[in-house]
Protein backbone atom coordinates (compact mmCIF):
# COMPACT_ATOMS: atom_id res chain seq x y z
CA UNK A 1 0.00 0.00 0.00
CA UNK A 2 1.58 3.49 -0.91
CA UNK A 3 1.55 6.13 2.17
CA UNK A 4 1.77 9.61 0.68
CA UNK A 5 2.29 12.98 2.70
CA UNK A 6 1.39 16.25 1.10
CA UNK A 7 2.92 19.00 2.81
CA UNK A 8 1.17 22.65 2.41
CA UNK A 9 -2.49 23.09 2.69
CA UNK A 10 -2.80 25.92 0.69
CA UNK A 11 -5.10 26.08 -2.69
CA UNK A 12 -2.90 23.04 -4.61
CA UNK A 13 -2.59 20.97 -2.11
CA UNK A 14 -6.61 21.63 -1.60
CA UNK A 15 -6.80 20.14 -5.06
CA UNK A 16 -3.95 17.71 -5.32
CA UNK A 17 -5.36 16.36 -1.63
CA UNK A 18 -9.35 15.40 -3.85
CA UNK A 19 -7.24 13.68 -6.56
CA UNK A 20 -5.06 11.37 -4.33
CA UNK A 21 -8.58 10.56 -2.77
CA UNK A 22 -9.91 9.61 -6.15
CA UNK A 23 -7.11 7.41 -6.96
CA UNK A 24 -7.22 5.17 -3.58
CA UNK A 25 -6.00 2.11 -6.34
CA UNK A 26 -2.69 4.02 -6.44
CA UNK A 27 -2.40 6.46 -2.96
CA UNK A 28 -3.52 3.56 -0.45
CA UNK A 29 -3.19 5.93 2.30
CA UNK A 30 -2.86 10.06 2.54
CA UNK A 31 -1.81 12.26 5.47
CA UNK A 32 -1.87 16.22 4.82
CA UNK A 33 0.48 18.28 7.22
CA UNK A 34 0.96 21.93 7.50
CA UNK A 35 2.03 24.97 9.31
CA UNK A 36 -1.45 25.43 10.25
CA UNK A 37 -3.34 22.48 11.48
CA UNK A 38 -6.64 23.71 10.69
CA UNK A 39 -5.94 23.95 7.51
CA UNK A 40 -5.02 20.58 6.67
CA UNK A 41 -8.53 19.33 8.81
CA UNK A 42 -10.70 21.56 6.89
CA UNK A 43 -8.95 20.14 3.49
CA UNK A 44 -9.86 16.82 5.18
CA UNK A 45 -13.35 17.85 6.18
CA UNK A 46 -14.04 18.79 2.46
CA UNK A 47 -12.24 15.19 1.24
CA UNK A 48 -14.38 13.40 3.63
CA UNK A 49 -17.57 14.80 2.11
CA UNK A 50 -17.08 15.24 -1.10
CA UNK A 51 -15.32 11.71 -1.90
CA UNK A 52 -15.99 9.77 1.17
CA UNK A 53 -12.22 9.07 2.00
CA UNK A 54 -10.85 9.93 5.35
CA UNK A 55 -7.40 12.11 5.29
CA UNK A 56 -4.35 12.20 7.92
CA UNK A 57 -3.99 15.57 9.16
CA UNK A 58 -0.31 16.76 10.95
CA UNK A 59 1.19 20.01 12.58
CA UNK A 60 4.56 20.82 10.97
CA UNK A 61 6.93 23.49 10.34
CA UNK A 62 8.95 22.16 6.80
CA UNK A 63 11.57 24.91 8.27
CA UNK A 64 12.54 22.92 10.67
CA UNK A 65 14.11 19.70 9.39
CA UNK A 66 14.60 17.51 12.40
CA UNK A 67 10.60 17.85 13.85
CA UNK A 68 9.75 16.74 10.20
CA UNK A 69 12.34 14.20 9.96
CA UNK A 70 10.71 12.56 13.22
CA UNK A 71 7.09 13.36 11.44
CA UNK A 72 8.52 11.31 8.16
CA UNK A 73 10.11 8.80 10.37
CA UNK A 74 6.84 8.21 12.39
CA UNK A 75 4.37 7.80 9.44
CA UNK A 76 6.59 6.35 7.22
CA UNK A 77 5.28 7.47 3.85
CA UNK A 78 6.70 6.11 0.44
CA UNK A 79 6.78 9.74 -1.01
CA UNK A 80 6.57 13.65 0.01
CA UNK A 81 4.24 16.09 -1.99
CA UNK A 82 5.92 19.73 -1.47
CA UNK A 83 3.06 21.32 -1.76
CA UNK A 84 4.20 24.24 0.58
CA UNK A 85 6.28 27.37 -0.67
CA UNK A 86 9.55 27.46 -2.65
CA UNK A 87 11.02 28.79 0.40
CA UNK A 88 10.94 25.06 2.04
CA UNK A 89 12.11 23.07 -0.75
CA UNK A 90 15.78 22.70 0.68
CA UNK A 91 15.13 21.47 4.45
CA UNK A 92 12.19 19.06 2.62
CA UNK A 93 14.44 17.28 0.82
CA UNK A 94 17.40 17.16 3.62
CA UNK A 95 14.31 15.81 5.89
CA UNK A 96 13.66 13.23 2.89
CA UNK A 97 16.92 12.29 2.27
CA UNK A 98 17.01 12.07 6.50
CA UNK A 99 14.07 9.68 6.92
CA UNK A 100 14.96 7.81 3.37
CA UNK A 101 11.16 9.34 1.87
CA UNK A 102 11.48 9.81 -1.65
CA UNK A 103 10.13 13.57 -3.13
CA UNK A 104 8.24 15.65 -5.59
CA UNK A 105 7.50 19.41 -5.74
CA UNK A 106 5.96 21.84 -8.14
CA UNK A 107 8.32 24.79 -7.71
CA UNK A 108 11.96 25.58 -7.27
CA UNK A 109 13.72 27.04 -4.77
CA UNK A 110 13.64 30.49 -3.75
CA UNK A 111 15.92 31.85 -0.55
CA UNK A 112 13.17 33.97 1.23
CA UNK A 113 15.80 37.15 1.61
CA UNK A 114 16.17 37.05 -2.48
CA UNK A 115 13.77 37.48 -5.15
CA UNK A 116 15.80 34.63 -6.95
CA UNK A 117 14.63 32.01 -8.61
CA UNK A 118 17.22 28.89 -10.19
CA UNK A 119 17.86 25.06 -10.05
CA UNK A 120 21.29 25.34 -8.98
CA UNK A 121 20.50 24.49 -5.32
CA UNK A 122 18.37 21.94 -5.79
CA UNK A 123 20.07 19.83 -8.73
CA UNK A 124 23.37 20.49 -6.02
CA UNK A 125 21.15 17.47 -4.52
CA UNK A 126 21.94 15.14 -7.07
CA UNK A 127 24.43 13.05 -5.71
CA UNK A 128 23.36 12.49 -2.25
CA UNK A 129 19.26 11.38 -3.97
CA UNK A 130 21.47 9.48 -5.62
CA UNK A 131 23.80 7.71 -3.31
CA UNK A 132 20.92 6.83 -0.86
CA UNK A 133 19.12 5.76 -4.04
CA UNK A 134 16.28 8.17 -3.60
CA UNK A 135 14.16 10.05 -6.69
CA UNK A 136 13.60 13.52 -6.21
CA UNK A 137 11.18 14.97 -8.99
CA UNK A 138 11.39 18.57 -9.71
CA UNK A 139 8.44 21.10 -10.88
CA UNK A 140 5.70 18.88 -11.31
CA UNK A 141 2.69 21.56 -11.60
CA UNK A 142 1.53 22.72 -14.63
CA UNK A 143 4.47 25.46 -15.42
CA UNK A 144 6.96 23.99 -14.76
CA UNK A 145 5.46 20.35 -15.28
CA UNK A 146 3.17 19.61 -17.91
CA UNK A 147 4.82 22.76 -20.14
CA UNK A 148 7.85 20.48 -19.57
CA UNK A 149 6.20 17.06 -20.40
CA UNK A 150 5.02 18.56 -23.60
CA UNK A 151 7.96 19.66 -24.82
CA UNK A 152 9.30 16.23 -24.00
CA UNK A 153 6.25 14.62 -25.80
CA UNK A 154 7.03 17.14 -29.18
CA UNK A 155 10.72 16.37 -29.16
CA UNK A 156 10.15 12.12 -28.81
CA UNK A 157 7.33 11.89 -31.59
CA UNK A 158 7.16 15.09 -33.76
CA UNK A 159 10.82 16.21 -34.36
CA UNK A 160 14.64 15.75 -34.98
CA UNK A 161 15.66 18.51 -33.28
CA UNK A 162 13.56 21.26 -31.72
CA UNK A 163 14.49 24.92 -32.19
CA UNK A 164 11.82 27.65 -30.70
CA UNK A 165 10.02 27.06 -27.69
CA UNK A 166 7.27 29.53 -26.80
CA UNK A 167 5.18 28.58 -23.45
CA UNK A 168 2.32 30.69 -23.77
CA UNK A 169 0.22 31.15 -20.81
CA UNK A 170 -3.65 32.90 -20.50
CA UNK A 171 -5.58 33.08 -17.57
CA UNK A 172 -8.81 34.40 -18.98
CA UNK A 173 -10.64 34.52 -16.52
CA UNK A 174 -12.59 36.72 -14.09
CA UNK A 175 -12.93 36.36 -9.90
CA UNK A 176 -14.61 39.42 -9.79
CA UNK A 177 -12.02 40.98 -7.39
CA UNK A 178 -10.27 44.52 -8.12
CA UNK A 179 -6.85 42.51 -7.43
CA UNK A 180 -5.77 39.25 -6.34
CA UNK A 181 -2.98 36.57 -7.93
CA UNK A 182 -4.05 32.84 -8.60
CA UNK A 183 -1.04 31.58 -6.58
CA UNK A 184 0.78 32.30 -3.30
CA UNK A 185 0.72 36.49 -3.72
CA UNK A 186 4.14 36.92 -2.13
CA UNK A 187 5.83 34.39 -4.86
CA UNK A 188 3.65 35.35 -7.80
CA UNK A 189 4.70 38.70 -7.12
CA UNK A 190 8.28 38.54 -6.45
CA UNK A 191 7.95 36.32 -9.84
CA UNK A 192 6.34 38.64 -12.24
CA UNK A 193 8.00 41.98 -10.90
CA UNK A 194 11.66 40.36 -11.89
CA UNK A 195 13.22 41.24 -15.10
CA UNK A 196 12.23 39.27 -18.16
CA UNK A 197 14.63 36.55 -19.85
CA UNK A 198 14.70 34.33 -23.00
CA UNK A 199 17.44 31.66 -24.10
CA UNK A 200 18.81 33.21 -27.37
CA UNK A 201 21.71 31.37 -29.55
CA UNK A 202 23.16 29.87 -26.18
CA UNK A 203 22.70 32.74 -23.93
CA UNK A 204 20.13 34.72 -21.60
CA UNK A 205 18.83 37.64 -23.18
CA UNK A 206 17.57 40.26 -20.35
CA UNK A 207 14.96 42.80 -20.54
CA UNK A 208 12.71 45.48 -18.38
CA UNK A 209 9.88 44.04 -16.31
CA UNK A 210 7.11 43.54 -18.57
CA UNK A 211 9.33 45.15 -21.80
CA UNK A 212 8.33 42.91 -24.64
CA UNK A 213 4.40 42.07 -25.38
CA UNK A 214 2.48 40.41 -28.27
CA UNK A 215 -1.01 39.86 -28.78
CA UNK A 216 -1.40 36.26 -29.14
CA UNK A 217 -4.55 34.16 -29.99
CA UNK A 218 -5.11 31.47 -28.17
CA UNK A 219 -7.79 28.38 -28.26
CA UNK A 220 -11.43 28.97 -27.27
CA UNK A 221 -9.95 32.56 -25.45
CA UNK A 222 -9.23 34.73 -27.98
CA UNK A 223 -6.52 37.48 -28.40
CA UNK A 224 -4.88 38.75 -25.39
CA UNK A 225 -2.14 40.57 -24.48
CA UNK A 226 1.38 38.32 -23.38
CA UNK A 227 4.29 39.63 -22.07
CA UNK A 228 7.84 38.16 -22.12
CA UNK A 229 8.20 37.08 -18.39
CA UNK A 230 11.41 34.50 -17.04
CA UNK A 231 9.85 31.33 -15.97
CA UNK A 232 11.74 28.80 -13.82
CA UNK A 233 11.22 25.47 -16.97
CA UNK A 234 12.86 27.78 -19.59
CA UNK A 235 16.30 26.69 -17.19
CA UNK A 236 16.23 23.18 -17.39
CA UNK A 237 14.41 22.88 -21.21
CA UNK A 238 17.35 24.54 -22.59
CA UNK A 239 19.64 22.34 -20.58
CA UNK A 240 17.73 18.89 -21.34
CA UNK A 241 17.11 19.93 -25.04
CA UNK A 242 20.45 21.41 -26.47
CA UNK A 243 18.78 21.49 -29.97
CA UNK A 244 16.73 25.04 -28.37
CA UNK A 245 17.82 28.37 -30.01
CA UNK A 246 15.31 30.76 -28.35
CA UNK A 247 13.45 29.70 -25.79
CA UNK A 248 10.68 31.82 -24.20
CA UNK A 249 7.71 32.27 -21.92
CA UNK A 250 5.03 34.71 -22.11
CA UNK A 251 1.43 35.10 -19.63
CA UNK A 252 -1.03 37.22 -20.25
CA UNK A 253 -1.83 40.03 -17.90
CA UNK A 254 -4.68 42.65 -18.05
CA UNK A 255 -4.03 46.48 -17.98
CA UNK A 256 -5.75 46.24 -14.78
CA UNK A 257 -3.58 43.90 -13.25
CA UNK A 258 -0.75 45.63 -14.32
CA UNK A 259 -1.62 49.05 -12.74
CA UNK A 260 -2.27 47.41 -9.61
CA UNK A 261 1.53 45.80 -9.65
CA UNK A 262 2.94 49.39 -10.90
CA UNK A 263 1.41 51.05 -7.66
CA UNK A 264 2.43 48.43 -5.34
CA UNK A 265 6.11 48.19 -6.49
CA UNK A 266 5.97 52.34 -6.67
CA UNK A 267 4.74 52.16 -3.15
CA UNK A 268 7.11 49.95 -1.89
CA UNK A 269 4.65 47.37 -1.06
CA UNK A 270 6.21 44.62 -3.15
CA UNK A 271 9.80 44.81 -1.24
CA UNK A 272 11.01 42.09 0.59
CA UNK A 273 13.28 44.07 2.97
CA UNK A 274 11.89 44.25 6.39
CA UNK A 275 11.01 47.24 7.97
CA UNK A 276 10.03 48.33 11.31
CA UNK A 277 6.57 49.20 12.04
CA UNK A 278 5.25 49.96 15.73
CA UNK A 279 8.38 48.05 17.35
CA UNK A 280 8.06 44.89 15.11
CA UNK A 281 9.75 44.20 11.94
CA UNK A 282 7.55 43.33 9.16
CA UNK A 283 8.24 42.54 5.57
CA UNK A 284 5.95 44.54 3.29
CA UNK A 285 5.44 42.02 0.48
CA UNK A 286 3.93 39.56 3.15
CA UNK A 287 2.04 41.95 4.69
CA UNK A 288 0.48 42.54 1.94
CA UNK A 289 0.03 38.99 1.51
CA UNK A 290 -2.03 39.28 4.60
CA UNK A 291 -4.64 41.96 3.09
CA UNK A 292 -4.84 40.46 -0.23
CA UNK A 293 -7.69 37.93 -1.15
CA UNK A 294 -7.12 34.17 -0.88
CA UNK A 295 -6.11 32.43 -4.00
CA UNK A 296 -7.67 29.26 -2.22
CA UNK A 297 -10.79 31.16 -2.28
CA UNK A 298 -11.56 32.64 -5.43
CA UNK A 299 -13.12 29.77 -7.15
CA UNK A 300 -17.15 30.10 -5.87
CA UNK A 301 -17.42 33.01 -8.51
CA UNK A 302 -15.11 32.76 -10.93
CA UNK A 303 -15.79 32.11 -14.86
CA UNK A 304 -13.86 32.21 -17.78
CA UNK A 305 -10.83 29.52 -18.34
CA UNK A 306 -6.83 28.95 -18.39
CA UNK A 307 -5.23 28.05 -21.83
CA UNK A 308 -1.96 26.65 -21.44
CA UNK A 309 0.81 25.84 -23.38
CA UNK A 310 4.08 24.97 -25.70
CA UNK A 311 4.17 26.69 -29.71
CA UNK A 312 7.18 24.38 -30.78
CA UNK A 313 9.19 24.97 -34.38
CA UNK A 314 11.54 22.47 -35.35
CA UNK A 315 13.06 19.91 -38.13
CA UNK A 316 12.02 16.69 -39.11
CA UNK A 317 13.42 14.43 -41.77
CA UNK A 318 15.26 17.91 -43.05
CA UNK A 319 12.02 19.98 -42.86
CA UNK A 320 10.69 22.48 -40.61
CA UNK A 321 7.57 22.23 -38.74
CA UNK A 322 5.39 24.05 -36.75
CA UNK A 323 3.85 22.09 -33.03
CA UNK A 324 0.92 23.68 -30.43
CA UNK A 325 -0.01 21.58 -27.88
CA UNK A 326 -2.17 23.01 -24.98
CA UNK A 327 -4.66 22.63 -22.47
CA UNK A 328 -8.00 24.83 -21.63
CA UNK A 329 -9.67 24.57 -18.32
CA UNK A 330 -12.86 26.52 -16.75
CA UNK A 331 -12.33 28.11 -13.43
CA UNK A 332 -15.95 26.85 -12.42
CA UNK A 333 -15.77 23.01 -13.49
CA UNK A 334 -12.95 22.89 -11.33
CA UNK A 335 -15.02 24.57 -8.43
CA UNK A 336 -17.75 22.07 -8.88
CA UNK A 337 -14.96 18.70 -8.75
CA UNK A 338 -12.97 20.36 -6.19
CA UNK A 339 -13.89 23.69 -4.68
CA UNK A 340 -10.91 25.43 -6.32
CA UNK A 341 -10.04 27.19 -9.31
CA UNK A 342 -8.38 26.37 -12.46
CA UNK A 343 -4.61 27.98 -11.26
CA UNK A 344 -4.96 25.85 -8.24
CA UNK A 345 -6.72 22.79 -10.10
CA UNK A 346 -4.08 22.89 -13.22
CA UNK A 347 -0.66 22.48 -10.68
CA UNK A 348 -2.36 20.25 -8.04
CA UNK A 349 -3.66 17.70 -10.49
CA UNK A 350 -0.09 17.03 -12.38
CA UNK A 351 1.46 16.78 -9.04
CA UNK A 352 -1.06 13.76 -8.66
CA UNK A 353 -0.58 12.41 -12.06
CA UNK A 354 3.55 12.93 -11.30
CA UNK A 355 3.32 11.12 -7.77
CA UNK A 356 1.15 8.39 -9.83
CA UNK A 357 3.87 8.04 -12.30
CA UNK A 358 6.73 7.74 -9.78
CA UNK A 359 4.24 4.93 -7.61
CA UNK A 360 3.64 3.26 -10.60
CA UNK A 361 6.50 2.67 -11.66
CA UNK A 362 6.98 5.01 -14.94
CA UNK A 363 9.02 7.44 -13.27
CA UNK A 364 11.84 5.97 -11.29
CA UNK A 365 15.37 6.26 -11.32
CA UNK A 366 17.47 7.57 -8.08
CA UNK A 367 18.77 11.15 -8.59
CA UNK A 368 17.18 14.62 -8.96
CA UNK A 369 15.04 14.88 -12.14
CA UNK A 370 13.18 17.80 -14.17
CA UNK A 371 9.89 15.98 -15.50
CA UNK A 372 11.03 16.34 -19.14
CA UNK A 373 13.52 14.20 -18.47
CA UNK A 374 11.03 11.21 -17.88
CA UNK A 375 9.03 8.85 -20.45
CA UNK A 376 5.65 11.80 -21.41
CA UNK A 377 3.34 9.06 -23.23
CA UNK A 378 2.09 7.42 -19.61
CA UNK A 379 2.21 10.86 -18.20
CA UNK A 380 0.03 12.58 -20.46
CA UNK A 381 -2.40 9.60 -21.42
CA UNK A 382 -2.91 9.63 -17.56
CA UNK A 383 -3.30 13.84 -17.71
CA UNK A 384 -6.26 13.41 -19.55
CA UNK A 385 -8.15 11.21 -17.80
CA UNK A 386 -7.62 13.27 -14.54
CA UNK A 387 -9.35 16.46 -15.96
CA UNK A 388 -6.65 17.98 -18.07
CA UNK A 389 -7.35 17.01 -21.39
CA UNK A 390 -4.94 18.46 -23.83
CA UNK A 391 -4.91 18.86 -27.65
CA UNK A 392 -2.41 19.44 -29.81
CA UNK A 393 -2.35 21.65 -33.93
CA UNK A 394 0.47 20.94 -36.59
CA UNK A 395 1.91 23.27 -38.78
CA UNK A 396 -0.60 25.97 -37.63
CA UNK A 397 0.55 29.48 -37.41
CA UNK A 398 2.74 30.04 -34.25
CA UNK A 399 2.00 33.69 -34.35
CA UNK A 400 5.61 33.97 -32.80
P1 LIG B 1 -0.54 28.84 -0.65
O1 LIG B 1 0.10 30.03 -0.10
O2 LIG B 1 -2.01 28.81 -0.88
O3 LIG B 1 -0.20 27.56 0.29
C1 LIG B 1 1.07 27.33 0.81
C2 LIG B 1 0.92 26.41 1.99
O4 LIG B 1 2.22 26.11 2.50
C3 LIG B 1 0.13 27.05 3.15
O5 LIG B 1 -0.78 26.11 3.65
C4 LIG B 1 1.23 27.38 4.16
O6 LIG B 1 0.85 27.34 5.51
C5 LIG B 1 2.20 26.25 3.91
N1 LIG B 1 3.49 26.59 4.45
C6 LIG B 1 4.20 27.74 4.26
N2 LIG B 1 5.32 27.71 4.98
C7 LIG B 1 5.34 26.50 5.63
C8 LIG B 1 6.23 25.89 6.52
N3 LIG B 1 7.35 26.49 6.91
N4 LIG B 1 5.92 24.67 6.98
C9 LIG B 1 4.78 24.04 6.62
N5 LIG B 1 3.89 24.58 5.77
C10 LIG B 1 4.17 25.80 5.29
O7 LIG B 1 0.24 28.47 -1.99
P2 LIG B 1 -0.31 27.70 -3.30
O8 LIG B 1 -1.08 26.50 -2.87
O9 LIG B 1 -0.92 28.69 -4.19
O10 LIG B 1 1.07 27.23 -3.95
C11 LIG B 1 1.76 26.09 -3.46
C12 LIG B 1 3.03 25.87 -4.28
O11 LIG B 1 2.69 25.63 -5.63
C13 LIG B 1 4.00 27.08 -4.29
O12 LIG B 1 5.30 26.58 -4.18
C14 LIG B 1 3.79 27.68 -5.65
O13 LIG B 1 4.93 28.37 -6.11
C15 LIG B 1 3.53 26.44 -6.47
N6 LIG B 1 2.83 26.69 -7.74
C16 LIG B 1 3.28 26.05 -8.86
C17 LIG B 1 2.65 26.23 -10.07
C18 LIG B 1 3.08 25.44 -11.27
O14 LIG B 1 2.36 25.44 -12.28
N7 LIG B 1 4.19 24.74 -11.26
C19 LIG B 1 1.53 27.16 -10.23
C20 LIG B 1 1.04 27.70 -8.96
C21 LIG B 1 1.71 27.49 -7.79
P3 LIG B 1 -0.06 28.50 6.19
O15 LIG B 1 -1.42 28.13 5.78
O16 LIG B 1 0.19 28.37 7.64
O17 LIG B 1 0.42 29.81 5.60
Amino acid sequence: MNRILIIGAGGVAKVTAYKCAMNTDVFGEIMIASRTKSKCDAIAADVKQDIGIAIHTAQVNADDVPALTTLLLDYKPKLVLNLALPYQDLTIMDACLAAGVHYLDTANYEPPNEAKFEYSWQWAYQERFQQAGLTAILGCGFDPGVTNVFTAYAAKHYFDEIHNLDIVDANAGSHGKAFATNFNPEINIREVTQKGKYWKDGSWVETAPHEIMKVLNYPDVGHKESYLIFHEELESLVKNFPTLRQARFWMTFSQEYLTHLRVIQNIGMASIIPIMYEGREIVPIQFLKAVLPNPGDLGENYTGQTSIGCRIRGIKNGQENTYYIWNNCHHADCYKETKSQAVSYTTGVPAMVGAKMFLQGHWVGSGVWNVEQFDPDPFLADLTLQGLPWHEQHNSDLEL
